[in-house]
């Protein structure tokens, strides 16, 4: 068997792991994710280089879930003769109909700005590339297989998977196949995919997993802590409560799917323990609120304590004030309010969608605070903001940054060391071989040092992007 990392390998985004295996006297190919690469004109490059393989020879693809990062390419790859089957659960599905038309939309939207303000002469810098289009996310959408967690399929003779709950966001799944090739013995290969963190808010903890030859862990908090829940409801209670009083907005970048849904319910539990005031909160950005009817819809399947605050939101509704903007005349409204609300928008790095326009709005205004609550890839524009530049380029226009900047690092849908290590305490002996991605270098190489030290396993790899192991 051979893997060869495609992205997400000495780095966050990109997600895309192609495999290799001799089944019946014949080799086959099939993917694990196919995620964009995010975050600058690198990102982008990334994203059009060619492949080194032909997509009409994948026989299949296994999706671990919904976020663009690990699925943002799938259209392209369909569109150049991908037809296989792409297996995920049922509401990473959902969230698909709803994140990739939208992938597709943002493109087209950014290339089209792009074009006008060259036209204007007031464009610098690289065009846009739109690297699908939303007939090709339509098309794309047919080749779906959903399976529901803990249910085995055998996808191809000697290759048997199965999805298991990874507690990081709606349908996240870790997949687990076991794979018989020719002349050898079963072996169970395991992707992580994006690791939950135990304990907090909407989704369950990650189920555990008890053997594997051959695992690929994610390391994107792999060397440091999470703050703590309440370290971190403190730290949103104290930035929201100075901002109100200073008569300023708060505006918080959030990714659409899970992010803003975390968001809401901390604030409205915030609001139901008596530590916020009655609340005006604004989610602008119709994919999260797409999001959001689906995180109601599968309700049974979050954690306990968001279905109880929930259940009390509903009897309380009056308690905050929560309006979700449908179109864009309303969400250029919220240019007008100079003070008292609180804006939840996407994308969650800031890069593209309405939340562009609210900091264009928003920063150059010392009132004001922006709370970053999720990662930022380098190169991403929220991660600029993190490092405290003093001014951003926003639609080729420069905009002064005087809003402060908070970054509440505890409200990740990743889990962090301790928490991945926990995880991993779940196998009763040592992978064969273990593979970690999806993590900064820093963060895989100081997570793969840790897997080796605390736990002792022996054989631990930071794969090289492009670079094939045989396994
Ligand atoms: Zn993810």
């Amino acid at each position: 068997m051979k893997i060869q990392f495609l992205g997400a390998a000495g780095e966050v985004t990109g997600s895309r792991h192609s495999v290799e295996v001799v089944l019946a006297g014949r080799p086959r190919h099939f993917l694990v994710d196919y995620g964009m690469f995010q975050g600058g004109r690198e990102a982008s490059n990334k994203n059009l280089e060619p492949l080194p393989f032909f997509p009409k020879d994948v026989e299949f693809v296994v999706l671990t879930h919904a976020h663009i990062d690990h699925s943002g390419l799938l259209p392209r790859l369909c569109a150049q003769g991908f037809k296989g089957p792409i297996y995920c659960t049922s509401a990473t599905y959902e969230l698909l109909k709803i994140l990739l038309p939208d992938s597709a939309h943002l493109q087209f939207a950014d290339l089209e700005r792009a074009e006008r303000k060259m036209k204007q002469g007031k464009w610098r810098g690289e065009m846009p590339v739109a690297l699908y289009s939303r007939e090709e996310v339509e098309m794309t959408l047919k080749q779906f297989e959903v399976l529901d967690y803990g249910q085995s399929k055998e996808i191809a003779p000697g290759i048997q998977l199965e999805f298991h709950n990874a507690g990081h966001i709606l349908g996240s799944a870790i997949a687990v196949l076991d794979i018989t090739e020719d002349g050898s013995s079963k072996k169970r290969c395991v992707f992580s995919g994006d690791i939950g963190m135990k304990g907090r808010v909407l989704m369950p903890d990650p189920d555990l997993i008890s053997s594997a030859d051959v695992l690929v862990v994610e390391s994107t908090y792999g060397d440091r802590l999470h703050r703590s829940l309440p370290e971190t409801e403190n730290e949103l209670v104290e930035v929201i409560n100075a901002t109100m009083a200073a008569g300023g907005n708060v505006v918080i970048p959030a990714f659409a799917v899970g992010r803003t849904q975390e968001i809401l319910f901390l604030l409205i539990d915030l609001v139901r323990k008596g530590r916020l005031p009655h609340l005006a909160i604004w989610v602008d950005s119709p994919m999260a609120t797409a999001a959001t009817q689906l995180t109601q819809h599968f309700f049974d399947q979050l954690d306990r304590q968001s279905q109880e605050t929930f259940d009390w939101y509903k009897n309380n509704s009056s308690a905050v004030n929560l309006r979700f903007i449908a179109d864009v005349e309303e969400s250029k409204a919220l240019n007008k309010i100079k003070g008292g609300a609180i804006i939840i928008s996407a994308s969650g790095m800031c890069d593209a969608g309405r939340i562009v326009h609210h900091l264009a709005n928003n920063l150059p205004r010392p009132q004001n605070a922006i709370i970053i609550t999720g990662f930022q890839a380098y190169g991403s524009l929220g991660r600029r903001l993190v490092d405290k530049v003093e001014k951003v380029r926003l639609f080729g226009e420069e905009v002064l940054v005087k809003a402060s900047i908070h970054t509440i690092g505890g409200l990740s849908a990743h889990a962090d060391q301790a928490g991945l290590l926990d995880w991993l305490r779940g196998f009763e002996k040592p992978p064969k071989t273990c593979y970690v991605v999806h993590g900064e270098p820093e963060s895989a190489s100081v997570f793969a040092k840790c897997m080796r030290d605390e736990l002792a396993w022996p054989h631990v790899i930071v794969p090289e992007r492009l670079h094939t192991y045989e396994c």
